[in-house]
């Protein structure tokens, strides 16, 4: 088994549905109490799991990790010590809504061991906010910034959705312009993306609302590209972006594909060989949990899959793909294919290659999910 370097949590309670959410969350919070005493049974199940090496980086993530209190907060943190050693200076994340981070909140967190925390702010603007079904107001989103950043945090996250059709682009700029202007280290920016199960995508199926418009959302990702080469931040992946050095660890080990143990409701796991899921709802999760069974599907990865993981997670990052360890993990007809399908496939201004790596640009990377499903190996292709 190999070690595991990070520990995701996740908290399937949302206040409310936010119109663009597809992931599973449930508003009926009667379960929270019975959820961590649930969460520590699971960590009880899984101790093992890590090898009794360090735990790197922590992650609360959700769902919305601040509907919960700081004892429940705290019941979570110090039975995960007792389960797994933490490394000293280890990252500690929590996603957290504006209108919950509070200043005696995000004191409590700070107390908590929490260094880094994410905070769903979306926009600054209340009419945007308003339609994307969040909770809070554009002037709370500042004071939970101005909060966090009081309470001693340095490593602030804010996400940001564009291609919202009642945003024009002379406003996204001003919403970045506010954003760089703000005490934080890095941010994530996504398209409006309409989910099956979202309401967004009833609404639309209802002809209440339209289509988020793909050429508005286009044309928004370059001005972020823009306005980024102009500020203290630089992309990392395809919609994060941090100052140097504030990356964050957590999801980078992701697509780094360094294994990772994943706790909760729909959490997922990678042990390196594996990919497995908990149950996708809470009473899939509690059956789960008291028939004793630590992973409700599992899938092990072939190497095509391997393959395609690699090429898919390393694509997505500025830093591309390292050509030499493609070619130590997966041989160098492998290597060479992947070479040519760019040469011939994709165009000349979407990636570079350079110092034995392949980089998507900025443009390439708005392309990526094509670009890269174009380079999968298929199990009936054997390169
Ligand atoms: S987007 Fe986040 S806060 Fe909104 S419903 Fe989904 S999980 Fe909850």
């Amino acid at each position: 088994m190999k070690e595991k370097n990070g520990l995701y949590i996740h908290i399937p309670f949302c206040k409310s549905k936010c119109v663009y959410c597809g992931f599973y969350s449930t508003v009926n919070q009667k379960d929270v109490d019975k959820y961590v005493s649930f969460l520590i049974k699971e960590m009880a199940l899984r101790c093992r799991e890590a090898n009794g090496e360090p735990i790197k980086t922590v992650y609360f993530g959700g769902g919305t990790p601040s509907v919960l209190q700081t004892p429940q907060l705290q019941q979570i943190i110090n039975f995960a010590k007792k389960c797994f050693s933490f490394e000293e200076d280890m990252e500690m994340t929590i996603e957290g809504n504006p209108e919950q981070l509070t200043a005696d909140y995000c004191r409590n967190l700070k107390t908590l061991g929490f260094n880094r925390i994410s905070i769903g702010i979306q926009s600054f603007h209340d009419e945007i906010l308003q339609f994307l079904g969040r909770k809070h107001s554009a002037k709370e989103a500042l004071k939970a910034v101005e909060n966090a950043h009081n309470a001693g945090f340095e490593n602030i996250s804010i996400d940001l959705i564009y291609g919202v059709n009642e945003r024009n682009n002379e406003r996204w700029q001003k919403e970045l312009d506010t954003a760089f202007h703000l005490p934080i280290k890095h941010f994530s920016a996504y398209a409006l993306t309409v989910e099956e199960n979202s309401l967004l995508y009833r609404r639309i199926h209802q002809h209440k609302t339209v289509e988020p418009d793909e050429d508005l959302a286009s044309i928004q990702y370059n001005i972020l590209s823009e306005s980024v080469e102009n500020s203290p931040f630089a992309q990392y992946e395809v919609s994060n972006f941090a100052m140097k050095g504030w990356e964050s660890k957590h999801n980078s080990a992701y697509w780094h594909r360094v294994p990772y143990i994943g706790l909760g409701a729909s959490a997922h796991s990678y042990d390196g060989q594996h990919r497995q899921w908990n149950a996708p709802n809470l009473s899939g999760y509690f059956t789960q949990i008291e028939e004793g069974k630590t992973y409700y599907e599992r899938e092990t990865l072939t190497d095509i899959d391997q393959h395609n993981e690699f090429v898919l997670l390393g694509l997505r990052t500025r830093n591309g793909i390292n050509l030499r360890e493609m070619e130590k993990l997966f041989g160098h007809e492998r290597t060479d294919a992947l070479l040519k399908y760019f040469e011939s496939e994709v165009e000349n201004n979407l990636y570079q290659l350079k110092d034995n790596r392949l980089r998507l640009t900025p443009q390439g990377l708005w392309h990526a999910d094509g670009i890269t499903s174009g380079a999968f190996l298929t199990n009936s292709v054997d390169v």
